[in-house]
């Protein structure tokens, strides 16, 4: 009987160290583990406090991948532009090239003349007016913003005559170190569309990269630098930015608030309500788009 039990105490006792082993070993540090992964993601919450600075390095360089659903003009808890009853938020249009012939792969960027052309009539047609990048308020009428990205040189040759026809309005947002390279404005073609008075030229940077995983020094250089070359240029100090690359962050328009007025994103969207004025959607300009399109497309 004695030997019996001593067998059994042996057997318990190996069990427990086995159940001592195991909840010291695998289990608990691929637990921990899991953990430090965990806390990596909290900067991403706006409620947490976390004090550590790695932890809010690491979030801030992860941030700018979610920036296109975060900065949702609508559901943003920034400043806005309000709207009264009875008023019209003037509609963002987003250009980049008015040319017959694409002149790179990115067929869908290049708007036909014709096209651009039929697109006003309509506007007109439709009683809308025009306003600058630069002086977004809402009105008693319709009004749209005609934007061009980049500063291409059809922006000259193609737009600017259609424009001039139409008596209508357009602002260029030109990265200023593209000025007189192939491809893009001159100097003088920016100045004589800028004297018309048809034309207002405005910041899409210096260097068109993308501005949210730059250091602050850099971004408030792309900012100032190229606001600096448009005023030399044209006279006028545009308080305007389209963002290049169409990347935001809340760095990125936290230091933008210091510089410009309002910010064009690539959020295709128009808007009936309150607007962030640094984070305003424009509706996507297209090849193949007539006036009947864009008429469908404003409702
Ligand atoms: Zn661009």
């Amino acid at each position: 009987m004695k030997h019996i039990l001593t067998i059994f105490l042996a057997i318990i006792l190996v069990i427990g160290l086995g159940y001592a082993f195991n909840s010291t070993s695998p289990g608990e540090n691929l637990q921990l583990s899991y953990i430090q992964d965990i806390s990596f993601e909290i900067p991403f919450d706006a409620n947490s406090n976390s004090e550590n600075p790695k932890s809010r390095k690491s979030g801030f360089h992860l941030y700018p991948e979610f920036s296109a659903e975060i900065y949702n003009p609508f559901i943003t808890d920034k400043p806005t532009v309000s709207i009264s009853d009875g008023e019209h938020s003037p509609v963002a249009l987003m250009y980049h090239a008015v040319n017959e012939v694409p002149q790179t792969s990115l067929d869908g960027l290049f708007l036909r003349p014709s096209e651009f052309e039929d697109q006003l009539k309509v506007l007109n047609d439709l009683g809308y007016s025009y306003c600058f990048a630069d002086e977004f308020q809402h009105s008693d009428t319709p009004s749209v913003i005609l934007t061009f990205d980049d500063g291409y040189t059809d922006n000259y040759t193609e737009m600017f005559p259609i424009l001039k026809k139409y008596n209508a309005k357009a602002t260029i947002f030109v990265f200023t170190a593209a000025i007189d390279g192939e491809g893009y404005l001159t100097r003088e073609q920016i100045q004589e569309m800028s004297e018309s008075g048809l034309v207002r030229f405005a910041s899409h940077s210096h260097n068109h990269n993308n501005l949210t995983p730059m250091s602050e020094e850099d971004i408030r250089y792309e900012f100032e630098h190229s606001k600096q070359i448009l005023a030399e240029l044209t006279g006028h100090e545009t308080n305007a930015i389209s963002y290049p690359t169409g990347k935001t962050s809340d760095i990125v328009i936290q230091i933008a608030q210091d510089y410009f007025h309002f910010g064009y994103t690539t959020v295709n969207s128009t808007y009936t309500g309150d607007c962030n004025p640094l984070l305003i959607p424009r509706v996507r300009i297209y090849r193949g788009m007539t006036g009947k399109g864009l008429a469908a497309r404003l409702g």
